[in-house]
């Protein structure tokens, strides 16, 4: 059976969406920042940690974004095959809710039409970027990202020989966020995509920084793998905001695809601790 949903309601989700996850910190990052600075005894470190900690406080206190960098738009979008929009355009719906919201919170605009020659801003954050998969069933699940370039900036992709094996998968995940430092303003959060092919790797890659800290891979090999990756980033001394400490990464979420058998491809997308997404299903 055919449900129908209102576009209207699509733009009012994304609206909320957009809200939520702009000023307010998502509570796993929070408590993860809590426990890094329990741990820390660097007094150049505790005192970022309580810098981000607190900016996280005024920000959802005060309706405030949590960074001036207000990301670009990027949505993750299940729509169920029995669903029937009405009264106006799916893509059409998010765009104009990214618009009116980015307006009307005062958001920064940070989308320019053209990449190279003309670099013009569009001046409402559009156009959005939109990841749709026609899922079975009547729901429709929206994940927003608001991703900042300081950290998208760092991000890797790697299409490495399968002989390269976990070793070479490790090496570039570490030696993507070693290089990326204090650039990508960490404590980081890695998403990485190993598998699938050049594109589908970044995809999965960006969809992982959203899993959430504290989460792990549900196949012990790559659970493993997860928190060696972290350890060794941690063991850097990079630490938060670059002054040097133990924490330089919060999590590291990888998602696997199958793969074509003359490659091992790793995608590595970088997100800072001001990690902003948010989830809702109609
Ligand atoms: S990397 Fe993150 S915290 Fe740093 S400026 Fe960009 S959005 Fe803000």
């Amino acid at each position: 059976m055919i449900r129908e949903i209102p576009a209207k309601a699509i733009f009012d989700t994304v609206c909320d969406l957009i809200r939520k996850a702009s000023f307010t910190p998502s509570p796993d990052i929070s408590a993860a920042l809590s426990g890094a600075y329990r741990e820390e005894k660097y007094a150049p470190a505790r005192f970022a940690l309580v810098q981000i900690l607190e900016n996280g406080r005024i920000a959802s206190g005060n309706s405030i974004p949590i960074c001036q960098d207000t990301g670009m738009a990027v949505f993750f979008i299940e729509l169920g095959q029995d669903v029937h929009i009405t009264d106006g355009g799916f893509e059409e719906s998010v765009r104009e809710a990214v618009a009116r919201s980015y307006r009307e919170l005062y958001l920064r605009k940070s989308v320019v039409a053209d990449p190279l020659f003309h670099r013009v801003n569009t001046r409402d954050n559009t156009p959005p970027v939109i990841h749709t998969r026609i899922v079975p069933g009547s729901m429709v699940r929206i994940l927003f990202i608001a991703k900042g370039f300081g950290s998208e900036n760092m991000s890797r992709i790697a299409m490495l020989p399968p002989a390269a094996g976990r070793e070479g998968v490790l090496q570039t995940i570490v030696s993507a966020a070693l290089e990326a430092g204090p650039n990508a303003c960490p404590p980081m959060i890695l998403g990485v995509g190993i598998g699938g092919d050049f594109e589908q790797a970044a995809v999965m890659a960006k969809r992982m920084t959203a899993r959430g800290v504290g989460t792990h891979h549900p196949q012990a090999e790559y659970a493993a793998l997860e928190k060696e990756a972290m350890d060794a980033i941690n063991a850097s001394g990079i630490g938060p905001s670059g002054v040097g400490g133990k924490c330089t990464v919060l999590a590291v979420n990888i998602d696997t695809a199958p793969t074509h058998i003359a490659s091992l491809p790793v995608a590595v997308n970088v997100c800072c601790h001001a990690s902003r997404h948010a989830y809702a299903e109609l």
